[in-house]
């Protein structure tokens, strides 16, 4: 598993204090953080267009997604070889959200004459965790 200031490296990043932390933060969580559950977790200063923007440039390299929902968007670091094919499910009992490596098939079946750029996936349904703590 790469490390924080590899990951930001070979990305092209600088090792900014904020990056570093937003990163290291989202690496230590399997699941999406929102802005705010971030700035809770952030221990240098910073403020919250600081963090928006260094969530914005690590979204731009490919580093993190953004996944949105109806509680508003929520970020994953992104995790495996084929990030691309990773669809992100979400828990209907704790909320949570997290990238289900390689679940995609591509090509996906578009008509013809679409072009495809880019796939938002969200499925829902019940995690491992929460069907274990069932009676
Ligand atoms: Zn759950």
């Amino acid at each position: 598993m790469d490390t924080v200031d590899e990951s930001l490296k070979q990305h092209g990043l600088r090792l900014t204090p904020a990056r570093r932390q937003i990163v290291e933060i989202l690496m230590n969580h399997a699941y999406a953080l929102s802005q705010h559950e971030i700035e809770q977790k952030l221990t240098l200063e910073a403020d919250r267009v600081t963090v928006y923007r260094t969530l914005l440039t690590l979204i731009e390299v490919g580093l993190v997604t953004k996944i949105l929902d109806e509680r508003g968007q929520r970020f994953l670091l992104c995790r495996g070889e084929k990030k691309a094919e990773n669809a992100h499910f979400k828990c209907t009992d704790c909320g949570h959200i997290e990238a289900i490596e390689n679940s995609i098939v591509l090509p996906v079946a578009l008509p013809q004459g679409y072009v495809l750029q880019n796939h938002n996936v969200l499925i829902t349904g019940t995690c491992a965790v929460c069907n274990e703590n069932k009676p």
